[in-house]
């Protein structure tokens, strides 16, 4: 099958045409105000349109549109943006699309459309029981139980695996909650946690603007003290909140994407053996993945989105 498929993140609009487990034609939008999504919608139709002229000669299912907040996916919204794109729950997508391109659209949260995408052509083709971590900016993510998302009554089940408690007393969550993991161990809070170190004054890190994980690593490589215990920190809350998300849902593959997975080798075989020490699970080993299609998963959600789609 081959349709359009979107993924609208804070700073960037991607678009694909998609043929069955590979993407025909590829579009990136970088996104420098993020504060009204209506207002990208007469660029993103123009976008649109060019795949569809790719899409010519073959019958195009629909569009799939994945969003970087909370979705309802049945009712076809957006329910909350997180401070960006304040008026995207005004905005009737599947309308947009009937209209527009004759073509029927189904939307869903990002990290549940990437979780969807891994288990059509990705690394959790052999599984049903998935939870995906997205270790972004934030840390986003999604549960599969029994080869179906789990999305509960408030399109909010599975999707706040970032906002778990990590620690007690913890540090105050753009979500209103303290301690969670997305607080303690992140890219969005880097900065802050490496400047309340005791050796931050004497740090390689006191010279760099906007602490990325791939600055952190590297400098812990270069034997910093201050980059090693953070990182040593992070991939303990990562491993212990594995464990965590592994008790909440049950599932027999836990798969990491994100940028930070760049350093995949360094953190996943810690979390792993974090597991297997840890998670009670007396019917075997929970397998610890790195994702396996990058910042495309969630284009790969369209089989999935658009089954029944009308
Ligand atoms: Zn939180």
């Amino acid at each position: 099958m081959n349709y359009i498929g979107i993924d609208v993140g804070g700073s960037h609009v991607s678009s694909g045409l998609v043929d069955g487990h590979s993407i025909v034609a590829k579009t990136h939008m970088q996104v420098s105000d993020n504060s009204s999504l209506g207002a990208l919608l007469p660029e993103l139709e123009d976008t649109v349109r060019a795949l569809l002229k790719g899409a010519a000669n073959q019958n195009c299912h629909g569009v799939i549109l994945s969003f970087c907040g909370i979705v309802d996916g049945l009712a076809g919204r957006i329910v909350e943006t997180n401070g960006r794109y304040h008026d995207a729950p005004e905005i009737d997508f599947p309308e947009w699309a009937r209209s527009r391109f004759g073509l029927p659209l189904r939307i869903e949260n990002d990290a549940r459309a990437a979780l969807l995408g891994e288990h059509v052509a990705g690394a959790a083709q052999d599984f049903d029981d998935v939870v995906m971590v997205v270790l972004g900016t934030g840390v986003g993510g999604a549960a599969m139980i029994d080869g179906k998302l789990l999305c509960g009554k408030h399109s909010q089940a599975g999707c706040l695996l970032g906002h778990f408690g990590s620690a007690v007393p913890g540090r105050l969550c753009s979500c209103g909650n303290l301690g969670c993991i997305e607080a303690e161990a992140s890219t969005a809070v880097l900065d802050s946690v490496s400047r309340e170190h005791p050796n931050y004054s004497a740090s390689s890190l006191r010279n760099l603007q906007r602490l990325t994980f791939k600055d952190l690593f590297s400098q812990a490589d270069a034997g910093d003290s201050c980059a090693r215990d953070i990182r040593e920190r992070c991939i303990q809350v990562w491993a212990a909140a594995t464990v965590s998300w592994i008790h909440a849902y049950d599932p027999e593959l836990v798969v990491f994407g994100g940028g930070v997975m760049s350093a995949a080798d360094a953190i996943l075989p810690i979390i792993q053996s974090y597991v297997e020490r840890h998670a009670w699970t007396p019917w075997g080993k929970v397998v610890v993945r790195k994702a396996a299609l990058g910042n495309d998963a969630s284009l790969f959600a369209g089989p999935a989105l658009l089954a029944h789609a009308q």
